[in-house]
């Protein structure tokens, strides 16, 4: 799960890595209550799951309790990139003479935790590395070896950071490293770090994944409170669906998970994009399918359907039953293309075949069906 800026800030201060004093807040009068028990000057940021808030005016700095309510107040309910703000955190402002970038995050290809330090901090770090990919310093970690003082040194000095940076700053990415691994992350990012004009190295950001299968062993039930879940993906958990909302156009269903994988592979491949991962399980009876194409119905991104069933232990007519009363029972606005293959597939397609129309397609193999559904999503 993702944490707000100031649940990551608490999260790095129990591993003793220095953040600024401040205050998470609703209101407007509360947050003047917070400006005045931190110290002005403050800074006043909206508290949403996404990047650029700076951008987006959702930064800002106020040196009197007039500013922190004109502030407070537009921020509070404002909308960053589809994020409303209920939250804004209160934090004393820092004086800023350098900012850098520092984050560790898993290498799946090496197996490797992957460090990445830059000078060049503050904006968005996509942008330094299309435009100036050596102004990253980079580590790849052993899990078994961890970040030792002497790595931790030359990755330091490797990124060229003001020499007066260089004691704070490997202080900070020590414990950021032991953060991310006790602290069971699949993130840790700090975006600014600055170096403060009298010498201080300081994290004046976090953005921070927590990986849930560690949940058992941690406390995160606060910041489980505040997790957002896309519409899609509610609607889906609700109906007890295994469903990941995408971006693409061609919503999928498919039988099994590792069926449902392949199959974005295959939309992939035939020059498609997905709009969802979503595996209807071993059944595929009536009210299974007729749910999952209400989620994919409702999806406003969805141009076509690729259903992609492969029967085992359920039979090819118990599916092809099933879709055509779920047909009967949910008026679909894309069209749709269906793969049915293994037991029974015979059988499926014959009671399949009176209901074919252009909106309604069976193709015999998945890349067929795949590139019929990627040809009618253009
Ligand atoms: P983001 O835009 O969502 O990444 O939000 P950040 O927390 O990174 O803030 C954006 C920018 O606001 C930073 O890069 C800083 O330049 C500025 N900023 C944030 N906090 C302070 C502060 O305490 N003092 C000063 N002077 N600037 C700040
Ligand atoms: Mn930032």
């Amino acid at each position: 799960m993702d944490l707000l800026e100031f649940q990551g800030k608490q999260f790095f201060a129990t591993f003793g890595i220095p953040v600024s004093d401040g205050r998470a807040v609703d209101t407007v009068p509360e947050a003047v209550d917070a400006a005045e028990a931190v110290g002005y000057p403050v800074v006043v940021k909206a508290q949403v799951h996404v990047g650029g808030r700076g951008k987006a005016g959702g930064v800002k700095l106020a040196t009197n309790a007039d500013e922190v309510r004109e502030h407070a107040g537009n921020i509070i309910g404002m909308d960053i990139k589809g994020h409303r703000v209920n939250v804004v955190w209160i934090e004393h402002a820092s004086d800023i003479d350098q900012e850098y970038y520092a984050s560790f995050t898993l290498d799946r290809g090496a197996k490797k935790h992957l460090g990445m330090l830059s000078a060049e901090g503050g904006v968005e770090i996509e942008t330094v590395a299309v435009e100036n990919p050596d102004a990253i310093a980079k580590i790849w970690i052993d899990p078994v070896d961890g970040l030792t003082p002497e790595v931790a040194r030359a990755w330091v000095l490797a990124a060229n950071l003001d020499p007066r940076a260089t004691e704070g700053a490997i202080d900070i990415l020590t414990k950021l490293y032991t953060a991310y691994v006790e602290g069971d992350a699949d993130l840790c990012e700090i975006n600014p770090l600055i170096l403060t004009p009298d010498g201080r190295v300081h994290a004046l950001d976090a953005k921070v994944t927590l990986d849930d299968n560690a949940e058992f062993r941690h406390e995160w039930g606060d910041y489980a409170l505040t997790q957002v879940r896309d519409e899609r993906e509610e609607a889906a958990h609700q109906k007890g669906l295994q469903y990941v909302g995408l971006d693409g156009s061609v919503g999928i269903i498919a039988n099994g998970a590792g069926l449902a994988m392949s199959t974005l592979d295959v939309v992939n491949q035939a020059g498609g994009e997905a709009a969802n991962f979503l595996d209807i399980g071993g059944g595929a009876n009536a009210d299974v399918m007729a749910g999952a194409l209400e989620v994919i119905n409702n999806d406003e991104r969805v141009k076509s359907i690729f259903i992609n069933i492969f029967g085992g232990i359920t039979r090819g007519e118990e599916v092809a039953n099933g879709i055509v009363e779920a047909l009967s029972r949910v008026t679909i606005e894309a069209p749709i293309v269906i793969r049915l293959d293994g037991t029974n597939a015979e059988e499926g397609r014959a009671i399949l075949e009176p209901h074919l129309s252009d909106k309604l397609q069976s193709k015999p193999t998945m890349l067929e069906a795949a590139k019929a559904a990627v040809e009618l999503a253009k």
